[in-house]
């Protein structure tokens, strides 16, 4: 454990971790029986196109979500676009702007350009609100709800906000597999739900995503569309495209999902060591995973820097990726200010621009263990207690820096 400012990295101490921590460094289930698996689908040559192990994660799916239908695909991105075209969407989606890039490039890839709406300060999510503030000035073709962290957004709202408009709300879940909300599980909400398996979510197939939901018709039309419209042999019955999963995807997300206990239950406990260690920190806020009637997965441990320390929250994240921390600024600096979106006029997004200069993650997942949870927690603790002391030293390294930079010249 660092005792004291000069043993940072930063200023020129050891790094603490000899091997990077990384956020979303995959969780595996067991390896023997995955590998037996794959060992079927050899002996079988059923590759992919709705083979046994597809149908069997599937069912998985279903029975974990409680929805009546899951349909899996490559991956969450195209989980969204199958939806949006099965559903008839145009024009544009309200969709927040706090989100993975993917959750709107998915639309505007296909046409339908963003409405960004403001999210929740207090977990995140959507603001339903700013939604309907939004939609008395802008015309959209569907309402689009992210579980952001894991913390299903509030649904009932969205579903009355989304009836009152005559458009379909669809919900991106990448973050809530495994989670409930008021006693249920997360994946009947909205017209659709779409969970990602990529290998960096707390359940994984390599790459992979599920659409979810109870209405028989739009699961018939989005198995059409992920099998390039294919109803028989030769028969096109939809214009579809290519996003099926393969085999080997479905035997990994099954396999995943049967140590889905074990995952949760090992990130709970970082996070309740990370609260344990950081809760009482003035300038910091975890964000909660505690509603009483809502269950988490824990998959993001997510803080919040206040204002009015000595150094901001870029400074702590490039303090720990110094010592090989390398937490992450999701979702800096938004998508309304992501590259592809920049440009648009946008509307005012307060909450969103706050958490982005604020939010960073830290590594959890099962390769990370309590004890350095625990030393990543004493440095942060460190940097925030001494924050003045640490400006100091950060400004005097660059000082020296640039002025070494000066004398090689
Ligand atoms: C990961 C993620 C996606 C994209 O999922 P893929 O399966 O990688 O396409 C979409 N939305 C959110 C919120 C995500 O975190």
């Amino acid at each position: 454990m660092k005792r004291s400012l000069d043993e940072l990295a930063v200023l020129g101490g050891t790094p603490a971790f000899g091997e990077p921590l990384h956020v979303g460094r995959p969780n595996l289930g067991d390896r023997d029986l995955l590998l037996n698996r794959i060992g079927d689908i050899l002996d079988s040559r059923w590759l992919t196109n709705s083979g046994r192990f597809l149908r069997e994660f599937e069912d998985r799916v279903a029975s974990v979500t409680g929805a009546r239908r899951a349909v899996a695909v490559a991956n969450a991105t195209l989980g969204l676009q199958l939806t949006a075209k099965a559903l008839g969407v145009t024009g544009r989606v309200a969709v927040p702007s706090f989100t993975f890039i993917g959750s709107v490039t998915a639309f505007s890839w296909i046409g339908i350009e963003p409405v960004f709406i403001d999210i929740e300060a207090s977990n995140h999510v959507i603001s339903p609100t700013d939604l309907s503030a939004a939609l008395e000035q802008h015309e959209v073709g569907a309402i689009v709800g992210v579980h952001l962290w894991g913390h299903e957004c509030d649904t009932d709202a969205l579903e009355r906000i989304a009836a009152d408009h005559g458009v379909p709300l669809i919900l991106d879940a990448a973050h809530a597999f495994g989670t409930t909300h008021r006693g249920r599980p997360t994946g009947t909400s909205g017209r659709a739900e779409v969970f990602s398996f990529h290998a960096t979510k707390f359940v994984n197939s390599f790459e992979g995503g599920v659409i979810t939901t109870d209405d028989d018709a739009l699961a018939d039309e989005l198995e059409l569309l992920r099998n390039f419209g294919f109803a028989g042999y030769d028969l096109v019955e939809s214009g579809g495209i290519n996003a099926k999963m393969s085999e080997v995807s479905a035997a990994m997300g099954l396999t995943s999902i049967e140590a889905m206990d074990r995952f949760i239950a090992h990130n709970r406990h970082i996070y309740e060591v990370y609260r344990g260690a950081l809760g009482d920190l003035p300038g910091v806020r975890l964000v909660g995973h505690d509603a009483v009637d809502d269950q988490c997965n824990f998959q993001y441990i997510v803080l919040e820097l206040a204002d009015g320390s000595a150094i901001d929250r870029d400074e702590l994240a490039r303090v720990l990726w110094a010592e090989n921390v390398f937490v992450r600024k999701y979702f800096a600096p938004g998508c309304h200010r992501a590259a592809p979106f920049a440009d648009l006029d946008h509307r005012a997004l307060p909450h969103t621009d706050d958490a982005t200069r604020r939010v960073l993650c830290l590594p959890t997942g099962t390769a990370l263990s309590e004890q350095e949870a625990l030393a990543i927690s004493s440095i942060i603790r460190l940097c925030l207690e001494n924050a003045n002391a640490l400006r100091g030293g950060l400004d005097r390294a660059a000082a020296s820096r640039s002025s070494g930079s000066l004398d090689r010249r």
